[in-house]
């Protein structure tokens, strides 16, 4: 397989590097001291347009595809802020991927755009205590209820979960029987929460999803709408 990349490509690469070298090592040494999330870094990406790299120009996306995301958070990692900036805008990018494909037209555009631009801040909120990645494990259920959702689950690991006030996740629904099939996506939101700093601090965190009021698409299972995480704990 020739893993060469095209103009474009490289392209992409210089451009992330160069927008990445505007944000010096003292800017992630202050961020990790403060223990805060690097708005600043976030705005700048979105604004520049990276968030929505992988997503069509329709719902103000780039149009390119998974390669050239992926190129570009190389690119982000390799700069100064590590890991640290890959995670800031990694829900962004990769995590409104189930929405952009299986959402209805009214969700794409009511739960994209305002994700690219930086408005709303996401997390995707996946793995659980008994599934990492055989996400055929998945536990965490979603029922139908009258005009919606509810979540009921326990999720770990999820980066940056409090400030963005929004999840991806992805619950099993009844028609999506455990353990053979992949569960159905779902973005869930809250009202957003004053950034606490023990919810500044945690990087990995478990949460209980208690509740999720949704607004079902009717076939893939999309929904979106406020839930109550518990207080996140930390883990691991
Ligand atoms: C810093 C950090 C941040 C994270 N942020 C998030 C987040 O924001 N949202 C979220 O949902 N999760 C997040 N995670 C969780 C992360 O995605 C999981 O750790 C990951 O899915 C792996 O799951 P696991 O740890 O249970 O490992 P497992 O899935 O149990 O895997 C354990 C080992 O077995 C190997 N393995 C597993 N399956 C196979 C197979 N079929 N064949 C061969 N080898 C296999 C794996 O490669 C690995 O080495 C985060 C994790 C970390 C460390």
């Amino acid at each position: 397989m020739d893993f060469t990349l095209t103009d474009d490509q490289r392209g992409i690469r210089d451009a992330v590097l160069e927008h990445c070298s505007r944000f010096p090592d003292e800017y992630w040494l202050q961020r990790d001291h403060e223990g805060v999330f690097p708005h600043d870094f976030h705005r700048s990406m979105a604004e520049s347009g990276w968030l929505g790299v992988a997503v069509p120009e329709d719902v103000g996306g780039g149009g390119l595809g998974i390669t050239e995301a992926a190129i570009m958070m190389q690119a982000v990692a390799e700069s100064g802020g590590g890991m640290t900036a890959a995670s800031s805008v990694h829900g962004p990018v990769f995590g409104m991927q189930p929405v952009n494909l299986f959402g209805t037209a009214e969700q794409r555009r009511r739960m994209i755009p305002p994700v690219l631009t930086g408005e709303h801040r996401i997390c995707f909120a996946v793995t659980e205590p008994d599934a990492g990645l055989d996400t055929t494990r998945l536990r965490t259920r979603a029922e139908r209820r009258d005009g919606g959702y509810l979540v009921n689950g326990e999720k770990i690991w999820i980066s940056v979960p409090t400030p963005s006030g929004r999840a991806r996740t992805a619950p099993r629904t009844a028609s999506t029987p455990s353990p053979t099939s992949w569960p159905a996506a779902c973005a869930c939101s809250r009202r957003p929460s004053p950034e606490s700093p023990r919810s500044r601090r945690s990087r990995a965190t478990s949460a209980t999803w208690t509740g999720c009021a949704g607004e079902p698409n009717g076939s893939a299972g999309t929904a979106t709408g406020g839930c109550s995480p518990s207080t996140p704990t930390r883990s691991r």
